[in-house]
Parts: structure tokens; sequence; C-alpha cells
């Protein structure tokens, strides 16, 4: 038994939420805590691997932070990166047969997704509407996958759905991102069926200040058929993908022109017209798919306006 300003051994957890300086950390039991912060630490999100030691009456203290594997980071008001959670491992980019997804927003969420470093991963819902030779959409699927990219089809109309997306998830921390309307919300709920897990004891105290609808926070899966996995999930990250990027990122983000860049002609190539530039040649040759740099450079153009 611990006494008033004593405090136990260091042990490992994870940060599940935080509410300013108080957070909410898992240990390695799957228990949570809440605990504070060292008057030295700041800016630990959602997902931080953490150090923490054991107070009284179940609370804790944090006393240091682990290298972050991965940082996903969302825009303030006042347009400076925020970081908005760590250590996620995939990035599940959700579309629907309905709404069919415009020509180059895959690209869009893959180019943001590989800014970040973290893998993307494209998940096809609703495919109970999908026609039975897989249309137009299941044809696109498979381009991203000749690419290199995990493709997952999914539907909530049947038991058998998601039993690909399971799959996926097992033993990664992941987070669901897409436009409004594609089934993020239809699909979390059958993930974490339940309530208890989501809505934990601490941000039932929270949600009478400001910060629970704003920041993330951080699921455990308990699937019966394959490893459990973790989701990282809260309005913002789901509007992830909707900010601004540089032409490099935007350049980089198109992993199959990796192998062609710095071998133009010209070093400041800009890929539009000139000779002896080795995408342009590419793109001839059937390596590169001309859809995808159509979308290249209308991104490009949108980044300009
Ligand atoms: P979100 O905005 O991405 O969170 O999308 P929702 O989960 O709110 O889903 C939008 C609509 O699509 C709802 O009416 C769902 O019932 C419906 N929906 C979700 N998944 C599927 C699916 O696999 N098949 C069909 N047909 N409808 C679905
Ligand atoms: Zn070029």
């Amino acid at each position: 038994k611990l006494a008033a300003g004593e405090y136990g051994a260091e042990q490992p957890g994870r940060v599940v939420a935080h509410f300013g300086r108080t957070l909410e950390v898992r240990d390695a039991a799957h228990q949570a805590v809440r605990c504070h912060l060292r008057a030295n630490l700041d800016g630990l999100v959602t997902g931080d691997r953490v150090i923490w030691r054991a107070g009284q009456e179940g609370s804790g203290v944090v006393v240091a932070r682990e290298e972050r594997d991965s940082v996903l980071t969302r825009p303030d008001a006042r347009g400076q990166l925020k970081p908005v959670a760590a250590n996620i491992d995939q990035i599940l980019i959700v579309f629907a047969v309905e709404p069919a997804p415009y020509a180059n927003l895959i690209d869009r969420y893959l180019v943001a997704a590989e800014a970040t470093g973290i893998t993307p991963v494209l998940v096809l819902n609703k495919t109970d509407l999908l026609p039975e030779d897989g249309g137009e959409l299941g044809a696109l699927l498979e381009r991203y996958r000749a690419i290199g990219y995990d493709v997952v089809r999914t539907t909530t109309a049947n038991e058998a759905g998601l039993v690909a997306l399971r799959q996926q998830l097992a033993g990664r921390t992941s987070v669901f991102v897409g436009q409004s309307g594609v089934g993020k919300s239809s699909l979390i709920d059958l993930l974490l069926p339940d309530e208890n897990l989501r809505i934990g004891a601490l941000s039932e105290d929270s949600r009478k200040g400001t910060h629970t609808t704003t920041t993330a926070r951080l699921y455990a899966m308990r699937q019966q058929e394959v490893a459990d996995g973790e989701l990282i999930d809260s309005p913002g990250i789901r509007e992830f993908g909707l900010t601004h990027l540089s032409e490099a990122e935007v350049t980089e983000g198109f992993v199959e022109f990796r192998p062609y860049l710095g071998r133009c002609r010209f070093r400041d190539c800009r890929h539009r017209a000139e000779p002896g530039c080795a995408l342009l040649d590419a793109v001839e040759a059937g390596k590169i798919h001309p859809d995808r740099f159509a979308s290249y450079r209308r991104i490009l153009d949108s980044l300009e306006s």
C-alpha cells in the first residue's frame, strides 16, 4: 500500500484518451488508470506508449513517453500541424459503392496517408451493392492492388462481410478515414459492439468538459477468430486527408512513380511536356497508369489554385 506522495515501480502503458493534463492510461493487463503528467512532460496524445507509476487509489503519474513509430497530425485553428494520435500501423481509407468516390479521391487519400509514413489500406464497403462482375469500382481496386496496396472488401449487410477486415485489423493499431456516408460508423459499430468499451469511466466525467468530442480515443477490439487489434477514432481523425500538401509530398505520394523520380533529363522537370521526362516515358511505356498520372496532375493543379 502506497502512502501519500509515494509511487510504485515504473511500468509500461498506453494512452487511451486525454483530457487536458489528465490522461487515461491502459496498463499491460488492459486496466484503465487515471494519470496525471509529470511537469516536464507535455503534448502526449492518444496511442502514445508511456512509462507510468502507480500512486494512491487507482491513480498514477506518467513519467516518460516512448519514442513514436508514427504520428497523425491535423492543422489547428491557426493552420499549425498538431499531433492527434501516435503509433498507428495503418490508415484504413473507406470507400463505398454508394456514394461512389469521385475521380481522384482515392489518390488524394493515398497521398495524404503516404505523407504520414503510415501504411494506407483501401476498404471498399457496401459490396452488397456491387454488380455481379464487380463493376468499375472492382476493376479500379484491382489497379491499386497491382500498385501494391492492400485492398479489403466489406459489407455490413451480412455476417461474412467483415471477415477480411477483421484479418486486416488483427494485431495492429488502425484508424478509419473516408468521406461521409461510406459506412465508417456502421463498420465501427460492428467491430466494437460493446458500448461500455466505447464510453469509459473517464470520458463519462469529462463529457461535461469541452475536450470530449474532439480528442481521439483508443479502443481495444476483442476478436474471436483472429488476433485482437486496436482502433483509434474521433470525428477529427475520420476527416483526415483534406489537409494541405506540398508539391513534393504529392509527387512522393504516388508510390509507383518513385523509381522514375530524379531520372528526368532536366533536374527541375515538372513532368508536364518536357523532353526526356522519365515519368512521361513510364506512362508511355505502360509502367504508370494514365489515370494515376492524370490524377497526379489534377492534384498538383489544385495546389496552385
Ligand atoms: P459514415 O458517414 O461513413 O460514418 O457512414 P454511416 O456508417 O453513417 O453509413 C451511411 C449509410 O450507409 C447508412 O445509412 C448505413 O446504414 C449505410 N451502410 C453502411 N454500410 C453499408 C453496407 O455495407 N451496405 C449498404 N447497403 N449500406 C450500408
Ligand atoms: Zn519529368
